[in-house]
Parts: C-alpha cells; sequence; structure tokens
C-alpha cells in the first residue's frame, strides 16, 4: 500500500465553462441545491457514484464530455449564471456590513479568527468526528451568510476520522480511508515562486515540525488548515496531523501546538500572501486551540517590545473561548512534565518563560492536579470573553470552574453563554423549501432567505395535508436510504445477497418514526431504551399503534465501552422479530444526517442530565418538523415549551445509576406509549393527525428562528467578537498604552490585595423587621494599603439568601461612593440602598479591583469581603 502514491489530477476546463472549477471549489454548493443541480445535470447516475460531490465529479467527466458541454449553450449560460450568483453572494453587502456601518468611529472588526480542531462542512470534506466540527463548520456557513468576516484555521488530517462498519457480532470496525488533497476542494498556500508555503515549529531533540497550509473555501469564509505530511519531516513528525483524536498524550500535544501556534503562523502567511487583514479578534473553539495565545504573547514581546504581562494583556483583551463539555474527561489536560519538555529550556518560545506558561494552565484551585496542564483552564485565563452553549451548561460551567474565581458567587464567573445554533441552508431538506416554495405566495416566505426569523414565523401558516404529505415524503426517503444501508451493512458483516431479501422490507414510511443518533460516550446512553427490552419489543410491535427506531452513532476507537454499548444496541436489533421496526445504520456522518433528520417524526435524547452541553441533532429534526422527545438538558432545557414536543423527567438526585437509568426510561416508554403514539395515530377523516400536525407547525414556527446558527453568530459578533476587538484595540492604542496600564494596575493590584479589608460596616434606616421600599443606609471602612480609591469598587452586594444564610444568590451590586480618606491607607465609603424584593434577603460590602480594561468585575478573581 505505502509503494503506491495515489494522486488526483484536476481536469483541465474548456475556457467557456472554466468557472465551473470555482464553483466546485467554493463549498457553497454544499448548502445552495441549484448549484448541486447544475454539477449533477452533467450526468445523475455519476453525480450519486462519486457521492454528490463536484471537484470528484468533473475528474470523474472526461476531455470530449467537458468540450461537449462547453459547446451547450444552455448548459454555458447556467454556469455564467451560477457563477454570477456566486461572485453576487461573495461580494454584496451582508447583514454585518450594514451593521458595521452604524458602528461609526467604534469601529467594527475587520477580521476575526476561528480557531477548531475540527469541522464538518460537507461530507465530501470529511475533517470531524461529531458535534463539536459540524457546529464549527455551521459557524464558518453562517458567517458566510450574514457576512461576518471570520477566517476558520484548523488542521488537515490525512485519514480524518474513522468510517465505522460491523463484524458479524456487531462488534465496530474502524477503517481509514487516506484522503487524498488534491481531490478534495482545496488549494495549497504558496509563496510567489510556487513553492508551497510553511510554517515550522521546533520539537525536542532538535527536531522540526513542519507544515503546509491547504485553503478551503467555505462561501466568503477562507479555511486554513494545517498538514504535517510533507516531505522535510521525519515520519513521527508527518504523522502529527494524521488522524483526528488519534495518538496518544505526545501526539494530541503536538497537534494542538500546530493548531494553536501554527495556526497563528499561518494567518501570518494568510495575510502576507493576499494582504488580507490581520484579524483583531481570536476564538478558539474549545480549549485544543489554546496554544495561540502563546504564540501571540510571544509576538507582542518580540515585535513590540511589551513584557510578558502586558502582551498577556492585549492577548486577553482579544480572545474568546468558547468551554463545550461539562464531562471533565472531555477536557485536554497534559502532563505538566510534558508541557516543561516543549515549552521549556531552548524551546521555550520568546518572552514566554517557562513557569509563566505552566501557570495558565495550572489547576489552581481546590481538587485541583498539581501534575497537569489544563487546556480549559487555559482557555479562561487567556480569554477575557468566555462563554457556554446554552442556558443550562452556562450554569453548570460557572460553577465547574467557580474555583479560579475564589470568593465570587457562582452567579459572577465571568462565563456567559450562548446557545448552539445549526445552518438552516445545510440542514433542512430540500423537500421542505420546496413546500414553503408552493405556498410563498399565500403564507408570504421569501425561499431565497428562507433562513430569515419571518419566514420560519410563516411556516405556521402552512396547509397542514401539504406538511403531512410533505413528513410521508421524507419518511420513506428515509426508509430507502436506511434499506440501502442495512443491506450494504450486512454484505460487509458476511451475509450473502440472497440472504438479505429481508432487507428490502425493513421500515415502513407510514409508522411513527423515532430517531436517535449520536457519539456513544456513556452519558449519552445509547442503550436505555434497552433497559426493558421486552416493554421496547411490545412498542414496536403492536398492532394499532406500532413505532420505528432508526439508530446510528459511532464509539470512538478507543473507546471499549462505548463499542460494548453498540454491540449491545445491534445485537437487539438484529432479532428477526424486530429487525423490521428498529435498524442501527453503520457510519453516521453528515450524509447519513441530511436523510435522517428530515426522515423522523420524533429526535430521541436521553443524556444524563446535565452533561449534554447543548446537543444540536435535535435542533436540525426540528427544522425538518420533528418533535423532540428528551431529557431536559442542553438546549432542550431553555427552549422546551410544553407545546414542541415532550420533557423525559429526569431522576436527577438518585445517585444510584442503575435505578435513575430505571426511572428515566419507564418515563420514556411511558411517554411513548400514552402520549406520542396516541398523538401521532389519532388522524381525522382526512387522514390528517390534527394534533400532531398543530405541534408540528409549532415547533417549526416557533423554534426555527432559535435554533439558527445565524442567530447564534450574531450573538457572538454582538456579544464577544464585537467587545473583544474593542477591548484589544484599546490595550494597543498608542503604542500598548492600555495593556501598559492594565498591566501595571493588575500588578499593584495583586500586590497590595493581601492586605485590603473591609474592616467595619454600619448600617441604619431599616429596622428589625425591615419592609419593602425601605432604605438601608450603609457606611463602610475599608483598608486599601497603597491603593487609591479609584483603584477599587467598593459595593453591597445583595439578593437571596438559602436557608443556612451563608451564601448570596442572583446577586445584584450597589456601588458606594467615596466619602473621605483617613491616615494609613484607610478610607470610608457610602451609600443607600432601596429595598426592592421581598422574602429572605442578605447582603454583604466588599471590594474589588476596578479598571476599564477588565471584561468583568471577578476577571482578576480579586475580591475583599466583610
Ligand atoms: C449534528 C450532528 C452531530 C451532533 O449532534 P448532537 O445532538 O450534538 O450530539 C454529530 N454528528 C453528525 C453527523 C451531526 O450531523
Amino acid at each position: 500500500m505505502k509503494a503506491i502514491r495515489r494522486f488526483s489530477v484536476r481536469p483541465v476546463l474548456p475556457t467557456r465553462i472554466a468557472a465551473l472549477g470555482d464553483l466546485s471549489t467554493n463549498l457553497r454548493w454544499s448548502w445552495h441545491p441549484p448549484l448541486r443541480d447544475l454539477f449533477e445535470s452533467i450526468d445523475p447516475e455519476r453525480w450519486s457514484a462519486v457521492g454528490a460531490d463536484p471537484v470528484a465529479m468533473l475528474s470523474a467527466t472526461s476531455v470530449e464530455e467537458l468540450e461537449r458541454l462547453a459547446a451547450d449553450d444552455a448548459f454555458a449560460a447556467r454556469v455564467d449564471e451560477a457563477k454570477e450568483s456566486l461572485d453576487r453572494y461573495l461580494g454584496e453587502d451582508r447583514w454585518y456590513q450594514q451593521w458595521a456601518s452604524e458602528q461609526g468611529d467604534a469601529g467594527a472588526p475587520s477580521a476575526i479568527a476561528y480557531f477548531s480542531p475540527e469541522y464538518g462542512i460537507a461530507a465530501a470534506l470529511p475533517q470531524y468526528s461529531g458535534g463539536l466540527g459540524i457546529l464549527a463548520g455551521d459557524h464558518l456557513k453562517s458567517a458566510s451568510d450574514i457576512g461576518v468576516p471570520i477566517v476558520g484555521v484548523g488542521l488537515f488530517y490525512k485519514t480524518g476520522y474513522f468510517r465505522q462498519s460491523f463484524n458479524r457480532d456487531g462488534w465496530q470496525q474502524e477503517d481509514y480511508p487516506v484522503l487524498d488533497p488534491d481531490g478534495l476542494p482545496l488549494s495549497l498556500l504558496r509563496e510567489e515562486d510556487g513553492t508551497p508555503s510553511v510554517v515550522h515549529l521546533k520539537l525536542p531533540g532538535g527536531r522540526d515540525l513542519r507544515a503546509q497550509v491547504w485553503r478551503a473555501q467555505v462561501g466568503r469564509v477562507p479555511l486554513l488548515l494545517l498538514d504535517s505530511d510533507i516531505p522535510g519531516n521525519d515520519d513521527a513528525a508527518r504523522a502529527v496531523t494524521e488522524r483526528l483524536y488519534g495518538g496518544g498524550g505526545e501526539q494530541r500535544l503536538q497537534q494542538e501546538m500546530l493548531l494553536g501556534i501554527g495556526g497563528v503562523r499561518a494567518l501570518r502567511l494568510w495575510s502576507r500572501l493576499t494582504g488580507a487583514p490581520t484579524p483583531d479578534v481570536y476564538h478558539s473553539n474549545e480549549g485544543h486551540a489554546g496554544f495561540l495565545a502563546i504564540e501571540r504573547i510571544s509576538e507582542f514581546v518580540t515585535g513590540s517590545g511589551l513584557t510578558f504581562d502586558e502582551a498577556l494583556e492585549a492577548v486577553r483583551a482579544a480572545t474568546v473561548f468558547t468551554t463545550h463539555t461539562p464531562v471533565p474527561a472531555g477536557i485536554d489536560r497534559f502532563e505538566r512534565r510534558l508541557i516543561e519538555i516543549y515549552f521549556g529550556g531552548d524551546l521555550a518560545p520568546a518572552g514566554v518563560p517557562l513557569d509563566r506558561l505552566l501557570a495558565l494552565g495550572a489547576e489552581t484551585y481546590e481538587g485541583g492536579d498539581a501534575s497537569v496542564f489544563n487546556m480549559a483552564v487555559l482557555g479562561l485565563r487567556i480569554a477575557q470573553r468566555a462563554n457556554g452553549v446554552s442556558k443550562l451548561h452556562g450554569v453548570v460551567s460557572r460553577d465547574m470552574f467557580d474555583g479560579l474565581f475564589p470568593g465570587f458567587d457562582d452567579d459572577e464567573v465571568p462565563i456567559t453563554s450562548i446557545t448552539n445554533g445549526v445552518h438552516g441552508p445545510t440542514w433542512v431538506d430540500r423537500k421542505v423549501y420546496e413546500l414553503a416554495d408552493r405556498h410563498s405566495d399565500a403564507v408570504t416566505i421569501d425561499t431565497t432567505v428562507l433562513d430569515s426569523t419571518e419566514s420560519w414565523q410563516a411556516m405556521a401558516d402552512l396547509p397542514r395535508d401539504d406538511v403531512w404529505a410533505t413528513k410521508r415524503q421524507l419518511r420513506e426517503q428515509l426508509v430507502h436510504e436506511a434499506r440501502a444501508r442495512m443491506k450494504a451493512s450486512w454484505l460487509k458483516r458476511g451475509a450473502s445477497s440472497a440472504e438479505l431479501a429481508w432487507t428490502d422490507e425493513i421500515l415502513d414510511p407510514d409508522v411513527l418514526t423515532i430517531g436517535f443518533a449520536r457519539r456513544v460516550p456513556t452519558y449519552k446512553r445509547l442503550t436505555l431504551m434497552l433497559r426493558d427490552p421486552a416493554r421496547l419489543k411490545k412498542l414496536l410491535l403492536d398492532p394499532e399503534r406500532p413505532i420505528q427506531i432508526v439508530i446510528a452513532g459511532k464509539s470512538h476507537p478507543a473507546d471499549e465501552t462505548g463499542k460494548q454499548l453498540i454491540q449491545q444496541m445491534i445485537k437487539f436489533t438484529d432479532d428477526p422479530e424486530v429487525r423490521h421496526r428498529i435498524a442501527f445504520l453503520p457510519n453516521y456522518d453528515i450524509a447519513m444526517a441530511q436523510h435522517l433528520y428530515p426522515g423522523c417524526d420524533v429526535w430521541l435524547n436521553n443524556p444524563l442530565r446535565p452533561f449534554e452541553a447543548s446537543g444540536t441533532s435535535g435542533m436540525k429534526a426540528a427544522l425538518n418538523g420533528a418533535l423532540n422527545l428528551s431529557i431536559l438538558d442542553g438546549w432542550w432545557d431553555e427552549w422546551f415549551d410544553g407545546n414542541n414536543g415532550w420533557a423525559i423527567p429526569t431522576a436527577d438526585g438518585v445517585e444510584d445509576p442503575d435505578r435513575r437509568d430505571d426511572i428515566e426510561a419507564n418515563a420514556l416508554y411511558d411517554l411513548i406509549e400514552n402520549q406520542v403514539a396516541p398523538r401521532f395515530y389519532d388522524v381525522d377523516g382526512d387522514g390528517l393527525p390534527q394534533n400532531w400536525l398543530a405541534m408540528v407547525m409549532h415547533t417549526v414556527s416557533t423554534l426555527g428562528p432559535k435554533v439558527r446558527a445565524s442567530r447564534m453568530v450574531r450573538e457572538y459578533t454582538e456579544r464577544l467578537y464585537v467587545p473583544a476587538a474593542r477591548a484589544g484595540w484599546a490595550m494597543r492604542d498608542e503604542d500598548f498604552a492600555g495593556a501598559r496600564d492594565l498591566a501595571a494596575y493588575s500588578s499593584r493590584v495583586r500586590e497590595a490585595w493581601p492586605k485590603v479589608s473591609v474592616d467595619h460596616v454600619e448600617s441604619s434606616g431599616v429596622g428589625d423587621s425591615p419592609e419593602l421600599g425601605q432604605t438601608l443606609h450603609v457606611n463602610a471602612y475599608v483598608s486599601l494599603d497603597g491603593l487609591a480609591p479609584e483603584d477599587v469598587e467598593v459595593q453591597i452586594a445583595h439578593g437571596r439568601t438559602d436557608r443556612r444564610g451563608d451564601d448570596l444568590h442572583d446577586v445584584t451590586t450597589l456601588p458606594l461612593t467615596h466619602v473621605e480618606g483617613y491616615e494609613q491607607g484607610r478610607h470610608k465609603f457610602s451609600g443607600d440602598l432601596v429595598l426592592g424584593t421581598s422574602g429572605a434577603f442578605g447582603y454583604t460590602v466588599r471590594v474589588l479591583p476596578k479598571h476599564q480594561g477588565l471584561a468583568a468585575p471577578a476577571s482578576l478573581g480579586l475580591v475583599a469581603t466583610a
């Protein structure tokens, strides 16, 4: 296998239709059906044989045929039209341009760098394993659609993630097909003389890690992918980008160094070669890319003469960090020793002393492990702005990381939340768009911008009979797909075609269809539905109201437990008694997902609350008219409203995991039996399940506007990117005066803080039984050591108290005014608090650092309380 070097030769296109080249390499085709139609029209059979991939399609088309197409005026005109449409899409003003033009002197960023270890953009570019990658792909696509000037940074994995199949026993098999970048929609960054541009990192033992940089074009958004499989690297270095999430700790560290440090260098290359603006903001999607900050600190120290602390402030101001997992095992933690080897001695990046670097990833909180370097902790320390990915995940993350902000209430931990979204044009089935199109006069849906709030709302008015007919078509489409996949799977499992006639009959386009597909970490509980196999069987085989279930999911290759769960599931689905009603389809990926979500009536999700940070598959199903049946976790906790699906009650607090699973599984069976199935099969004289359809219309019209990734990207832009850009400029302006000032301030405050205290508090104005509306007058006497009164905020923090009364919740603060200073750094502050809430109430007086460069009061993690 090694001896053969495969490569793809790109066709030379006749001039008349040369635009097909750009049309095939810009990934916009993956979410723009007219472009796919154009390629398919060349030869529909070949199109499906090449897996609906324009680059592969052109490669598979002969020179003669291309000549013939060029001579076909009608075809050539379609190419011209498609190219004009693409150029318009790439060039015209979109939401962001309009928004930015209204910002005046405050300014708006001209480039935002988005770092992610994986990207799920299209089946034709398999560089993802699951939710994180799909989300990153949807982020880029939506940024493109609304004009946000993002540039993506990632790695190019030669074998991507694995392809899943099963052996006879239902045990997961993994294949790693080698990708040939020349056969993918990628182009190599090159120097002016044509040689590939290279970034270069030093490794221990005098070794080098070099990488070339591929560029994918995602609509308006460029995506730079670093690839270490190049001559000049030793074998181990060439293998660094071999596999997504492959290899052990050391390889993972090298991948993350390449992503973070190499990624920043790739951006510099990109600017130098194309004149693209240097990013104003750096967004680390999960902690894997955290080393980007180390490279940027080093740049500032060596290029602008800042100290480490000043550089860190400049970096922090302009960095955004998104945490994606409440599962500790999901966070990358390296042995501290490894970091010392890779970043110490001669290898220390210029201007970044090893001890400072180590401190950024140290678990300096109770229960922390002194021997590890934690990438999530690094993420929080290099970014002034951080977020979780749903409201509930925000709460969970603030609790999870509160150790970094001792003395603060969880509510005050500076991690906000932006709930994930999905890219409508990628995930909404074409038949849904066509449905909207058929009625666009009556319901004023502009199908060219179906991804707008108004269009989704207008879906409520679609005629129900047509909605129901469309849903049946989608179900039928899934049934066909499932039959073909099941047959192929069994052939691979060693059965002969003669034994497989039954696969042509599995599933039924008129039966209530439940979908369940996801990666298989334990918390997602793939096999919860098998708690009581007899009961599940009864539901599947119910003579009046049967259900059918389509399941898919991959287990990480190293996760034996996950593979056992899959095997258990497959064994159940293999049973001839039920196999026509329940199917496990191998190799869950984008291509399958695009059939699966639309074909389902119900999308099932039963994670162990609260470990599902957001979840996005249920959003994709909802956009296609499926109702969610889910544990109240992640996004569903936020947007379940009683009419858009069902909440599986959680047994939070039940300690015994077996008992908890039993309780939740029973609740699931009960819901299906007593609510879901009866409603689905309750049809009127016209065969329409009116109550079901009411829920579908409600789901699409009310969730549609919320779950869009364009909503998400707007929120990132307005709430995080733009403030980060402005904070970054404030640090850099006038030769980094802001960074120098903030660094000096931080160091002064840290030094003085041990002696800062609230010495004495007097209050008056409220008697023993306080009443609403009364005014509490407070005088606070504090010691500030050498700090000036304007260096701090002395405040009343007030809120609800719990029964024990030793913690404040939903804290609100009221700053006190400086009244006078005394000797030895003592000061009096005072203010009036009007009692505005009834119930158990408490307050305290505290001192916090105050500086305009701090994004949140808790940013420095310093507080002195009475
Ligand atoms: C959406 C999607 C996921 C993530 O779904 P979750 O609900 O977040 O688990 C994983 N894989 C594929 C192929 C997807 O399309």
